[in-house]
């Protein structure tokens, strides 16, 4: 499936938020948003009004950025999250918080969900003791999500463990870092997504289309 492999801080500052999408360097202040708070193009520093469309689209945007999900894809959660009980703005930030690349990433066993759905896709984890190397895997409450046992050897893994040792971990995840393993406890409720993101503003835009 096509990714977007263009520079990434370029999606942070064209939706005026941390994305977090380089790991450590988005805790530094190298970070773009801070040195060139604007939205990246010609014209980034003139745009000032913004429609009550304009509103909804980057509402998409920014959570389709956060997570890394196409657009057809991101279509497909939402239309998942519609037959859920509940708030379709809600449920659809509960599927998108419980795909696996997204998990790892929560479980401090990558740096960004980037890395998190690279080190997926190159076979590095479990569920339930099986390999799963689908980033899009939607993992369910008493799964648990293990490194694989040749992986644990890797220098890479290694440092990435290391460094977000002290990372504290969301309430709905429980991270055993000796078996290095993390349990889904439960569902994540919205407090739980730290998405600086109104949802209902997606569920409009949707609504229209
Ligand atoms: Fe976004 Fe991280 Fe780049 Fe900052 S360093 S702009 S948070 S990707």
């Amino acid at each position: 499936m096509a990714r977007y492999t263009g520079a990434v801080c370029r999606l942070c500052r064209r939706e005026g938020q941390k994305l977090y999408l380089k790991g450590e360097r988005c805790y530094t202040d190298k970070c773009s948003i801070g040195r060139r708070a604007y939205a990246p193009g010609q014209h980034g520093q003139g745009r000032k009004k913004v429609s009550e469309y304009g509103l909804q689209l980057r509402a998409k945007q920014a959570t389709r950025r956060y997570y890394g999900v196409l657009e057809s894809q991101f279509r497909h959660y939402y239309d998942l999250a519609s037959k859920r009980e509940g708030k379709v703005g809600e449920q659809l930030l509960v599927v998108l918080e419980t795909r696996l690349d997204n998990v790892v990433y929560r479980l401090g066993f990558a740096n960004s969900r980037p890395e998190a759905r690279q080190l997926v896709v190159h076979n590095h984890f479990s569920v339930n003791g099986k390999k799963v190397n689908i980033p899009s895997y939607l993992v369910k409450p008493g799964e648990v999500i293990s490194i694989n046992e040749k992986s644990r050897q890797s220098e890479k893994i290694k440092s990435i463990l290391e460094a977000n040792a002290s990372r504290p971990t969301p309430k709905w995840l429980d991270v055993n870092r000796e078996s290095l393993e993390g349990k889904v406890i439960s569902y994540p409720t919205r407090e739980d997504i730290d998405l600086p993101v109104e949802e209902t503003l997606i569920v409009e835009l949707y609504s229209k289309l």
